[in-house]
């Protein structure tokens, strides 16, 4: 998260009323501190500068419901993966970069009719308001949460025209993947499905706003990774992605070789 995206966050917050220009003067600065103490953070004199600007990030991904751990001012593993989270669900990581073999070849066409996704552009048309139309859809093998394993997902929201062939996918996947292979691919790490994220400036809405893309195992699978390094990028993970391509679900990983935790309901 960079300074100008906390500038965003403090004005909409009401705690900032000046420029979005990345600069933290004296205003953000106060703006900074007000926020802190409006989330209970205690806040020691001896905190440098850097120190209270990363502490009020951290505290906008803990008010989103990102788990960051200790708003401490400090960038651990934790933050970081944090940030990447907040990064992705803003839709606002990296530019996919293409490589030239990047397209696989396309998956044999199952007996019954294979659902058609809405492009990127449509979804809107095709799947209503964001947030609109969530179901809760109950996983036939119990997942985790990613980022506090301890806890167990056995529902999670998606959009009700997606249902059914998530559905689907969940079922054929609990036939492929025993526990052991669900826990070793990182399968059974659940990394979040609706997210809605009101956009400002122009920017877009993230494919999660609607509850039609779902993470898998994102410390392992971040919006940095690449074939080469990704755990979903590996051959036991070949049966996975063929269980969603068949329902006509897209993994950026696969298609554009970036963001190996996510699949959507939607074409690019
Ligand atoms: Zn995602």
């Amino acid at each position: 998260m960079d300074h100008f995206e906390l500038q965003r966050r403090l004005k909409a917050s009401g705690f900032y009323q000046g420029d979005i220009d990345g600069d933290m003067g004296a205003a953000t600065m106060d703006a900074i501190s007000a926020f802190l103490n409006n989330g209970r953070v205690d806040v020691p004199q001896s905190w440098s500068k850097a120190r209270r600007v990363l502490a009020a990030k951290q505290l906008v991904c803990r008010n989103d419901g990102i788990e960051v751990g200790k708003v401490d001012g400090l960038n651990g593993p934790q933050t970081e993966f944090a940030f990447e989270v907040y990064a992705h669900r803003r839709g606002t990581g990296p530019s996919p970069v293409i490589p030239a073999r990047n397209v696989d070849p396309p998956a044999a066409e199952p007996a019954g009719a294979k659902p058609v996704w809405p492009r990127q552009a449509d979804v809107e048309a095709f799947y209503g308001a964001v947030g609109a139309n969530q179901v809760r859809l109950a996983l036939p093998f119990p997942m985790k949460l990613a980022w506090d394993p301890s806890k167990s997902v056995n529902a999670i929201t998606l959009h009700q025209k997606v249902h059914d062939s998530a559905k689907r996918c969940f079922e054929r996947i609990a036939d492929a993947y025993d526990p052991a292979a669900r826990k070793t691919t990182g399968i059974e790490l659940f990394g979040g499905s609706l997210n809605v994220r009101k956009m400002r400036g122009g920017d877009r809405w993230s494919m999660h706003s609607w509850g039609i893309a779902i993470d898998f195992d994102p410390a392992r699978n971040g919006l940095h990774s690449n074939r080469s390094n990704a755990r979903l990028a590996q051959p036991d993970c070949e049966a996975f992605w063929r269980i969603w391509e068949d329902e006509g679900w897209v993994s950026l990983g696969r298609a554009r070789d970036f963001d190996w935790m996510h699949v959507q309901a939607s074409r690019l």
